[in-house]
């Protein structure tokens, strides 16, 4: 591959975790230089992988406001993604001093999941139900905690005796009960560009989660004896290719969330975002949630997907296309309008 030639005194800057080795070789491809705001002891993959030009080392990723100082000395853009939404919180965000891509509003419109539900009713999409009272769960049900942590405490319940009992553990924390879809979950990865007010589809994705996705591993009479309690924390993403009769539809959504998104704040979403779905055997998609920023389903595409392959003629990740919105945006004079 032809190396990029260093074209702007800008460079891309994000917190070393989630999908900051794609955002960061995807920046390096476009010709910028890189920042990686590290914890200590999480700093080894982005010095043996290459991709940082520059690691600022924090004590913690909630102290990433004490080092904006030296990342506007070197000219940086910020880029997003769930760690690092988790870690400074969307107040702190929407305070940051630092040039942000994507638009820092739209956030709120994710993180609380009754707003989210909202956005996505507007956009006229089909979503599972939710139980407003947990005593009235008749239905195999999902109980989820607010904030994007991957699933992480995650449980079901058929009822509100059982919802009851396993709450009990994570008392003071606020939680949706949704109807549990049953079908192959799919995860959607978009780009809308706000220089050609196009959406991209960029990849899709499968996702394994642990214990759910091993439990069926062992035989049912086993799981019984065991006790299991399923529960969703994501260990890693696998790459998926849909049956192509889909792709109109998946287009269809992403472009209805895009429209509701600029009735809920001015300029709307845009850049890297994803519906994740869950199919059932009437191909009807369920979207249970929607990501306002890139999501590590993206990671196994650091060289392209086969979807970015028709498109480009080059590899194009979604860190890549982040960065390329962003060279194309200052070769034009219009970088405000993808800084949010
Ligand atoms: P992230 O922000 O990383 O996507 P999260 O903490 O917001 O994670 P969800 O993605 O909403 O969590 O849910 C975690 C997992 O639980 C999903 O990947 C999926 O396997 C399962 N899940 C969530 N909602 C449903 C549902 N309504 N029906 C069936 N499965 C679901």
């Amino acid at each position: 591959m032809e190396k990029a030639n260093r074209t702007t005194k800008h460079k891309i800057a994000t917190i070393g975790s989630h999908s900051a080795l794609q955002i960061l070789k995807g920046a390096k491809d476009e010709g910028f230089g890189t920042i990686a705001v590290c914890e200590k002891n999480r700093m080894q993959p982005y010095k043996s992988f290459r991709v940082a030009d520059k690691i600022i080392e924090v004590s913690s990723f909630r102290e990433f406001m004490d080092v904006e100082d030296e990342l506007m000395a070197e000219n940086a853009i910020v880029i997003p993604h769930a760690t690092f939404i988790d870690a400074l919180s969307t107040e702190k965000i929407e305070k940051l001093k630092t040039p942000y891509f994507g638009n820092k509003r739209i956030l709120k419109w994710e993180v609380d999941r009754a707003m989210q539900r909202d956005w996505l009713k507007k956009a006229g999409l089909t979503l599972p139900g939710i139980f407003k009272n947990p005593e009235d769960i008749d239905v195999p049900s999902i109980v989820k905690f607010y904030g994007a942590k991957g699933g992480k405490g995650f449980f079901l319940a058929k009822s509100g005796d059982e919802f009851a009992r396993k709450i009990a553990e994570h008392k003071g924390k606020a939680y949706i009960v949704q109807e549990y879809i049953i079908g192959v979950p799919v995860y959607i990865h978009y780009f809308y560009s706000p220089l050609t007010e196009e959406v991209e589809i960029m990849s899709f994705d499968r996702r394994f989660e642990s214990n759910v996705d091993s439990i069926g591993r062992i035989a049912a009479k086993d799981q019984l004896d065991m006790g299991l309690d399923t529960s969703y924390n994501i260990i890693g993403n696998a790459p998926l290719v849909v049956r192509e009769s889909l792709l109109p539809k998946a287009f269809e959504m992403g472009e209805a969330v895009i429209a509701a998104s600029k009735k809920l704040e001015p300029k709307g979403i845009f850049g890297p975002f994803s519906l994740e779905t869950v199919l059932t055997p009437e191909l009807q998609f369920y979207v249970f949630e929607i990501s306002a920023r890139i999501v590590a389903g993206t990671n196994p595409y650091i060289t392209g997907s086969p979807y970015t392959a028709l498109r480009y003629n080059e590899p194009m990740s979604t860190g890549r296309r982040i960065s390329r919105e962003i060279k194309t945006a200052i070769a034009q004079g219009r970088l405000g309008e993808v800084l949010g």
